[in-house]
């Protein structure tokens, strides 16, 4: 990869960040799970690493958030190592609803009850169940194990007040859970607050924005470390969790980005984005000021001005 792709980026960074970070007074931090509302609405950070870990950042790349639903990417892609293909898609689809990332609407509405796709909330609930371990404790932390390991970082953590709130206000993740084991996918021998327990602890991980630039850049590299050469990931999974990202990433507003932005995406309710450039960068944004379709204003902005200057867009 060539050095003066990314200095270029580095040098228009600064001017790209003023501009978007005037955006986020638009938005609303989530305050759905409370914790969540203590981080600042303007902030506004990114960070960029290409193959070679030459790394680019500017703005408030330091502030620790949680995944949230940016997990569900990498737990998707364990819960395939686990079980492969089949098994995973007997439980969960491979479509886009249109709906809010934790709606149920169409559980009861389309035959089989099975949730669409594994990046909206009642999906990424089914496949906590199918991650290996013997107990809930073991699935939670061979989570975290996978997630330290691709992002290059043995420290990060569950961040255990997000954990608390997050579980205290999930009335509407329960309700979803419990619905899919009243329909059975759930199974007989799942127990449903397990299995929300997993799920909340995997939400909950905390990062900052370069450990998930090092994860978005193990997708771009199809797999397999770009420094040590060492295949994490079988690149079919990869493959699939990609087209998730392009599909269904950034939820109901995913279309809109595939025209803005042109990347396989993934966001999170603390404002975060993962995203990558094929073959080349791992990118990773944080801005806790969210849109109406819960993706960070700010960071979407940041991510269309990028795109556009420096032609990203894969289509
Ligand atoms: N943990 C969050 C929830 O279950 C994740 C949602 C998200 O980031 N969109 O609601």
């Amino acid at each position: 990869m060539k050095l003066e792709d990314l200095q270029a980026i580095n040098a228009f960074l600064p001017e790209a960040l003023h501009m978007c970070r005037a955006t986020a007074v638009s938005g609303e931090v989530a305050s759905y799970i409370p914790e969540l509302s203590k981080k600042p609405k303007e902030a506004l950070g990114i960070c960029i690493i290409d193959r070679s870990n030459g790394c680019v950042t500017a703005g408030d790349v330091d502030l620790p958030f949680t995944l949230q639903s940016i997990s569900k990417v990498f737990t998707l892609i364990l819960a395939l190592m686990d079980n492969g293909e089949e098994a995973v898609f007997a439980k969960v689809g491979k479509e886009p609803t249109g709906d809010d990332f934790n709606s149920m609407l169409k559980l009861e509405l389309v035959e089989p009850g099975i949730p669409f796709n594994p990046l909206i909330n009642a999906g990424a609930i089914v496949i906590s169940s199918l991650i290996a371990g013997n107990s809930p404790q073991e699935k939670a932390d061979r989570i975290l194990q996978f997630f330290r390991k691709i992002s290059h970082n043995h420290a990060i953590h569950v961040d255990m007040d997000v954990y608390a709130s997050e579980s205290a206000s999930a009335h509407r993740n329960r309700s979803l859970a419990y619905f899919l084991k009243d329909n059975g996918v759930l199974t007989d021998e799942v127990d449903v607050e397990e299995v929300l327990d997993v799920y909340f602890r995997h939400c909950s991980i905390e990062v900052t924005c370069k450990d998930i630039a090092r994860m978005a850049l193990l997708l771009a590299c199809d797999g397999t470390d770009p420094v040590t050469g060492e295949n994490i990931i079988p690149r079919r999974y990869v493959q699939i969790a990609k087209t998730f990202m392009i599909t269904c990433g950034m939820y109901n507003a995913s279309g809109e980005f595939a025209i803005g932005v042109g990347l396989p995406a993934k966001s999170g309710v603390s404002g975060g984005i993962l995203t990558l450039l094929p073959g080349r960068y791992g990118i990773a944004v944080v801005g806790p000021a969210l849109n109406s379709k819960g993706n960070s204003v700010a960071g979407v902005h940041l991510l269309e001005t990028l795109s556009a200057k420096f032609n990203w867009s894969m289509f």
